[in-house]
């Protein structure tokens, strides 16, 4: 005997959950259901707790994807401004970081809490911490199996976010289902995520863990400025991450580490001091000390202003300007905030994220191939596709 809705949702995190108390907020008989025991345990430990929810800039060009296009009717239709209104009417205050960037001002149960509230509202029927295992449709219904239940539906909403963070419940399900029902998948990667170096390279910088600078960071063309860290694996911070999503095996990143003090890639050393200095002081007034002094000792540049060549400044301004490096690799979906890459918007309408290979069969969030930047990019595209299928399904 199956338990009959009209609306079943695969993953209750933040598209599901929007999805869900839309789509009961039309009267219609919503089951949301999610194998994890917690209730939208990333939106919890989003934002170092405070929950970056959305950016007041969000708009297409903050997105990859196969098809740039695909994300701006969900992005108009349901706006950042749009979010921001919800949660000023449920008064819960925040505040713009910077770029945009907003963040609750408490914490990120505040949206929780303002999620599950409207859920509960809306008369969704919520069960946590059960598996689905198997999906079916015969003739216009779903039938959606679970390890306790049966339910069937005319209307399927598959949210199950992407690859990251498997601990906290992450899986390829969503991928699954999708190939099952005729759907492609792009490739996926992690994205937004720390890059790593190879044992010589590590070497190089074995010193300079916790150091945490101001740089651009360029590949593959996209370039993005903002705080780098050196970790004890390699590379970490919000420019790093962000070029993280573009970068590919075996391609260069170039790194500016004194962006803000370089002149056409230049430091133009010998303007800022007198020429009996060292090098390394002089190059401490720029960045970090311990970052010059390292970079220093390795170039052979342990001397005076006055005693070096101009080539050796040369290689100088482009060591600290124009830093390329091959990385070997990422920290993987264990780290990484997003997956790149997902199922495909080839078949998906962009008005309200349906099939067209199969009527009443939607995907939302992050398994779909869009891909926010750092920012609360993602979590706009989470709200966005899953409104316009809480308004359809
Ligand atoms: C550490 C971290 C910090 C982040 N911080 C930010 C931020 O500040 N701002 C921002 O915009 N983005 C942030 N992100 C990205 C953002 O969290 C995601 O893009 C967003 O949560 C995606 O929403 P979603 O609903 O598509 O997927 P999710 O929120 O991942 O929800 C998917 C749900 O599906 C469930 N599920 C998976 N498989 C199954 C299955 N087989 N059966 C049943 N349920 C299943 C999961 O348990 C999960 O609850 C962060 C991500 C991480 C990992």
């Amino acid at each position: 005997m199956d338990l009959k809705y009209d609306v079943v949702i695969v993953g209750a995190g933040a598209a599901g959950s929007i999805c869900a108390s839309e789509a009961g907020g039309r009267g219609r008989r919503v089951r949301l259901i999610d194998h994890s025991k917690k209730f939208g345990e990333k939106i919890r430990i989003s934002g170092g707790g405070r929950c970056n929810f959305t950016n007041i800039h969000c708009g297409p060009e903050n997105f990859i994807s196969s098809n740039p296009h695909f994300c701006k009717s969900a992005l108009t239709q349901f706006a950042s401004k749009h979010f921001t209104d919800i949660l000023d009417t449920a008064e819960i205050p925040y505040h713009e970081k910077h770029s945009g960037q907003l963040f609750c001002d408490n914490s990120s149960r505040d949206i929780l809490n303002l999620l599950l509230q409207k859920i509960t509202e809306n008369k969704v029927e919520l069960s946590l911490g059960e598996s689905v295992t198997k999906i079916e449709k015969t003739n216009d219904r779903y039938r959606i199996y679970t390890d306790i239940a049966c339910y069937s539906c005319t209307s399927l909403v598959i949210a199950t976010g992407g690859l990251s963070i498997p601990k906290i419940g992450a899986t390829k399900f969503g991928h699954e289902i999708a190939l099952q029902f005729g759907h492609s998948l792009v490739s996926t990667k992690p994205g937004l995520v720390p890059l790593t170096f190879d044992t010589a390279l590590l070497k190089h910088c074995a010193d300079l863990s916790g150091i945490a600078v101001e740089a651009i960071v360029s590949c593959e063309g996209y370039s993005f400025s903002g705080g780098l860290l050196f970790t004890h694996r390699g590379l970490s911070g919000p420019s790093v991450l962000q070029v993280s999503s573009y970068w590919q095996s075996n391609k260069p990143v170039t790194i500016n580490l004194a962006p803000l003090r370089s002149d056409s890639q230049k430091l133009n050393l010998h303007n800022l001091s007198k020429s009996n200095k060292l090098v390394k002081n002089i190059l401490g007034q720029l960045i970090p000390q311990r970052l010059a002094t390292s970079i220093c000792a390795q170039m052979n540049l342990d001397k005076k202003l006055g005693e070096a060549t101009e080539t050796l400044i040369g290689s100088l301004d482009e060591r600290v300007c124009a830093w390329t490096i091959c990385p070997t690799g990422t920290e993987g979906y264990r780290t990484a905030e997003v997956t790149v890459g997902g199922v495909d918007t080839a078949n998906l309408s962009s008005k309200t994220m349906e099939s067209s290979i199969h009527q009443g069969l939607y995907f939302i969030g992050e398994v779909i191939d869009v891909t926010g930047h750092l920012g609360g990019h993602n979590f706009q595209w989470a709200w966005s596709s899953g409104w316009v299928a809480g308004q359809n399904a």
